[in-house]
């Protein structure tokens, strides 16, 4: 099984290379910020309640997203392994999936993390979001909430790999498919 936590800021550029890592080593991707919307669009009870966290920039509580989370990886009991994309996003996520996979006689196999600058991610959401039709890219104070979120409450997840040998920074800049060829000799 080849597990691998995708890591980064929002614009960081997950959501492109997880489709290509998918691809290449054939994995089922797990975007959270992706069940999330599908769930808003389909007016579910957990999308109701995911969103008016989402449009002010903050996480969804814990207990929801782990529960969906391990909801949506139980659907696939024959993948060859995950992509996980935008979770965890807190130390109780990473921990929660950790026993998850444990359960399974399974682990995280490495946390990769795409490190690219502020100045550089806050141009990035804003040119997405002439595409991506989300509001949560398109208000420079709803940016800033969320990198603000993600140094407070999601960068200290690195540690939690580091301290388990399975962390590895490569850089975010440059061309996609200049990013997608480090991110293959990352993981071999
Ligand atoms: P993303 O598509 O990863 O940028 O996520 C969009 C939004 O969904 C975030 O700003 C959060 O509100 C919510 N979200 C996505 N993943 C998580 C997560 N693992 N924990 C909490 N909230 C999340």
């Amino acid at each position: 099984m080849l597990n691998i936590v995708l890591f980064g800021p929002p614009g960081a550029g997950k959501g492109t290379q997880a489709a290509r890592l998918i691809e290449k080593y054939n994995l089922v991707h797990l975007s959270t910020g992706d069940i999330f919307r599908r769930n808003i669009r389909e007016n579910t009870p957990l999308g109701i309640s995911a969103k008016g966290y989402m449009d002010k920039g903050e996480l969804v509580p814990d207990a929801l997203t782990i529960d969906m989370l391990q909801d949506e990886a139980a659907k696939h009991p024959h993948a060859k392994g995950f992509i996980f994309d935008g979770f965890p996003r807190t130390a109780a996520q990473a921990e929660a999936l950790d026993n998850f996979l444990a359960e399974r006689g399974q682990d995280i196999s490495m946390m990769i993390a795409l490190e690219v600058d502020e100045e550089e991610l806050k141009n990035r959401l804003l040119e997405r979001s002439k595409v991506s039709n989300r509001s949560d890219d398109s208000d420079i104070n709803i940016i800033k909430k969320r990198i603000d979120v993600y140094n407070r409450d999601t960068a200290p997840v690195a540690d939690y790999y580091k301290r388990q040998n399975k962390f590895k920074g490569i850089n975010g800049i440059g061309t996609i498919d200049a990013i997608t060829d480090r991110l293959y000799s990352v993981i071999g």
